[in-house]
């Protein structure tokens, strides 16, 4: 697996929990849907009403379990967490849904994911707060109404458009989230610093966050793996020169680049005269699959502006000519 796989890895399970924000307010960056939750849940708070049903999209380790988390904390109320491939029968969901507090949130992660059946179950459950159950078999079936409490879901997902239109249109609060800016990122790692008790300087932290592509959990993990680094050469410590050496040493890039993507960059530059190219065209040239090579690695390579999606296909920009160091061929 990539280093800087914006998945969730194993090595990140125990150092998550710990970073996690708890508050609103000690969670950085992602303005907007900051401001607009923060009204929302002040308006709940006031009416004692449940938080109406919240939907986060955007890119792995943006920071949607960690939103969820402190909707519930701000809140007062529980958190369960399930997630759509979890789950796979309508009665696996009503036991969720039964069993929930007034108020709790239920966070359901990668909920493009549920399946059909589960998914209808949840219509009725967020819109009137009411699950319909089937009981007996052939003629004597009958279904009858089981009524819930008055619960938030929070769903998350990577692929918005993946999302049907009848479960879309049931959340109140639809939120983006953004990949973060360096400045950002310098933050949550200065921050995470503390919690891990390390020393880091300003720029050791500038450094790490430039790798970072804009993403916190990332951001922890290179964080994790040059303390791990400092601790053993550098008693402790991290600047920039440990930062350069140990983020080198793991292939990741100035820009956060690693292999593959540096391959994806060449292939294109190197075959296809950096473009206009098909997708489909890089990802059989790689022996990638097309949803991986657009769902992984492509977005972080749009956002920075390396790959330009035109009309005509994908080119390779100007910017990473330059960060290569190559000369544009003319054509
Ligand atoms: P997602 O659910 O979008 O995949 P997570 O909420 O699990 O992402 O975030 C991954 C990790 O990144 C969290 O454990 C948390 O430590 C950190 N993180 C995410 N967003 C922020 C933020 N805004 N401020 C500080 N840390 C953050």
């Amino acid at each position: 697996k990539r280093i800087i796989t914006t998945e969730i890895m194993d090595e990140d399970n125990k150092i998550e929990s710990t970073l996690r924000p708890q508050l609103l307010e000690d969670y950085i960056g992602q303005t907007k849907a900051k401001e607009n939750l923060k009204v929302y849940i002040e308006a709940a708070k006031q009416r004692k009403e449940s938080l109406d049903h919240v939907l986060f999209y955007g890119p792995p380790g943006l920071g949607k379990t960690t939103l969820a988390g402190i909707i519930a904390n701000e809140m007062s109320v529980n958190m369960k967490v399930t997630s759509g491939p979890a789950i796979e029968k309508p009665g696996e969901m009503a036991a969720i849904l039964n069993n929930l507090q007034e108020g709790d949130v239920l966070f359901v992660d990668e909920i493009h994911r549920l399946n059909r059946q589960v998914e209808e179950l949840l219509y009725p459950a967020m819109e009137d707060y009411a699950i319909d159950i089937v009981i007996g078999k052939g003629a004597a079936a009958k279904s009858i109404r089981l009524d819930l409490p008055r619960f938030t879901l929070v769903g998350a997902t990577t692929r918005a458009g993946m999302l049907t239109p009848p479960l879309r249109d049931r959340f109140g609060v639809v939120n983006r989230l953004e990949f973060y800016t360096v400045e950002e990122l310098r933050e949550i790692i200065t921050r995470s610093a503390e919690v891990f008790q390390v020393e880091i300087d300003e720029d050791g932290a500038y450094e790490l966050a430039r790798r970072s592509r804009g993403t916190p959990r990332l951001a922890n993990r290179l964080l994790k793996r040059v303390r791990d680094f400092a601790q053993v050469k550098y008693n402790g410590q991290i600047n920039k020169e440990v930062a350069d050496f140990a983020l080198d040493l793991l292939e990741v890039d100035k820009l956060g680049l690693d292999n593959m993507d540096r391959e994806i960059l060449f292939t294109m530059i190197e075959k296809f005269h950096g473009g206009p190219v098909g997708i489909e065209t890089v990802a059989a040239t790689l022996g990638e699959d097309t949803g991986t090579i657009e769902e992984v690695y492509e977005p972080y390579l749009v956002q920075n502006g390396l790959i330009l999606r035109t009309p005509r296909g994908r080119m390779v920009s100007d910017l990473a000519y330059k960060h290569f160091g190559l000369g544009k061929e003319s054509s």
